[in-house]
């Protein structure tokens, strides 16, 4: 045990959560499509229902692949335990309705991904609770917000497209000084490179879809906390039933076998890239947390290992550069997803902010030019010469 908690990340990616789910010698994990289990005994069947004993019931409770990968997370991210959804939205939005009742408040930042804002600025309000945005980054109005009381403090770090960071030591002091717990969707960072519990978060989420499995293959998300709280919120998805897939599973659990040596990868990749737009004449502005000219550098540097494989970039000539530019590269998917082995790219208001008006996304500091640019693993000089390319191609005016 003493020797599995000084493991690294890397060797985790591939030996954590597996062993127990192999069978008949297999050195892989089954993908186990079964829906119900069967049992001659009756009174064994009736313990396992009641979570006397170990076992398997009906697939929209537990199945044994699903299982393997949730370990595989809840290890990598230092949990006590983990459970899984049909996709990331729905790892947030089960874990939200789990824990929050009318009345309650709720304090998070301005852009955090499309979706999650939509719960916040739609689904939430309906059921009478109130939901206070504060500008991402600016750490002052977010605490004096959780000192006028919450029951949730919801971080995303960093952001989805700007890539903004929040200081989750500092706003999660804040938090428990009120008594909020303090959720982390950490799907931008990936355990590799930040692990929110050990900071003092009560849950970290993940759209497992993204780097997780990193094939653009499967769609899936996780939850990690203390056994306690994902045991309620396990409970609330069993009952409205938003479980992952078997073959998801095996899917994402198969991609997480290379997940440190992608995300090293894509790094590595991004951060050249950032490098190489920043002294470009057709950009505007470049947004990447390992660039000594991002807002809040320091912070980054202080809690994430590394600076991961997003990063966003503003044309100069704004949404008419981008239509002539983003035809032209090569290797780069034109599509609204991220983290996977290859190049993709999109902008902002087809991508995370397709939901929001012009009005809106300006509001959220989401120029219309901005291209959301995620770092695949390719040979970085075949990414640079198609990114040089391409950006003759933009007219000037
Ligand atoms: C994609 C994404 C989600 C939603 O995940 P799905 O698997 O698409 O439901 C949530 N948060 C972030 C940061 C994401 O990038």
């Amino acid at each position: 045990m003493e020797a599995k908690k000084r493991l690294q990340a890397g060797t985790k990616s591939v030996w954590a959560g597996e062993k127990e789910y192999l069978v008949h010698g297999a050195t892989q994990v089954p993908v186990v499509h079964s829906v119900a289990y069967n049992y001659d005994d009756i009174d064994e069947w009736y313990e396992v229902a009641i979570g006397k004993r170990k076992g398997h019931i009906y697939g929209r409770n537990t199945n044994p692949t699903v299982q393997s990968f949730e370990d595989k997370v809840k290890i990598l991210e230092h949990a006590e335990a983990a459970t899984s959804f049909s996709t990331g939205m729905a790892a947030i939005s089960n874990s939200l309705l789990t824990i929050l009742k009318p009345g309650d408040r709720v304090v998070s930042i301005k852009d955090t991904y499309g979706g999650t804002n939509k719960i916040f600025s739609e689904f939430l309000p309906r059921l009478n609770i109130e939901v206070e945005l504060v500008e991402t980054g600016n750490h002052e109005e977010m605490e004096r917000e959780i000192a006028k009381g919450c029951n949730l403090v919801y971080l995303e770090t960093p952001t989805n497209p700007t890539v903004k960071i929040t200081d989750i030591v500092r706003i999660t002091k804040a938090a428990k000084k009120v008594g909020a717990l303090v959720f982390v969707d950490n799907t931008f960072a990936t355990p590799i490179n930040q692990n929110p519990l050990t900071l003092g978060v009560d849950l970290v989420i993940h759209s497992a879809t993204k780097f997780l499995g990193g094939h653009a293959d499967a769609l899936g998300g996780v939850v990690c906390g203390s056994e306690s709280l994902v045991k309620d919120i396990y409970h609330y998805r069993e009952i409205n039933g938003a479980t992952m897939d078997p073959m998801a599973a095996y899917l994402i659990l198969r991609g997480m076998k290379t997940l440190k040596l992608r995300v090293e990868k894509q790094q590595e990749n991004a951060m050249k890239v950032a490098q190489f737009l920043e002294d470009h004449e057709k950009i505007e502005q470049v947004y990447y947390p390992g660039l000594q000219t991002h807002t809040n550098h320091e912070i980054a540097k202080k809690q994430m290992k590394g600076f991961g494989g997003m990063l966003s970039f503003a044309l100069k000539g704004e949404l008419d550069a981008v239509r002539q530019f983003l035809p032209k590269l090569e290797y780069a998917h034109r599509a609204a997803n991220l983290g996977a082995v290859e190049t993709t790219v999109g902008p902002a208001r087809t991508t995370s902010h397709v939901e929001n008006t012009p009005e809106e996304r300006a509001a959220l500091g989401i120029p219309e030019g901005l291209v959301r640019y995620s770092a695949g693993i390719e040979d970085i000089d075949d990414l640079l010469n198609d990114l040089k390319q391409a950006l003759d191609e933009i007219k000037s005016h």
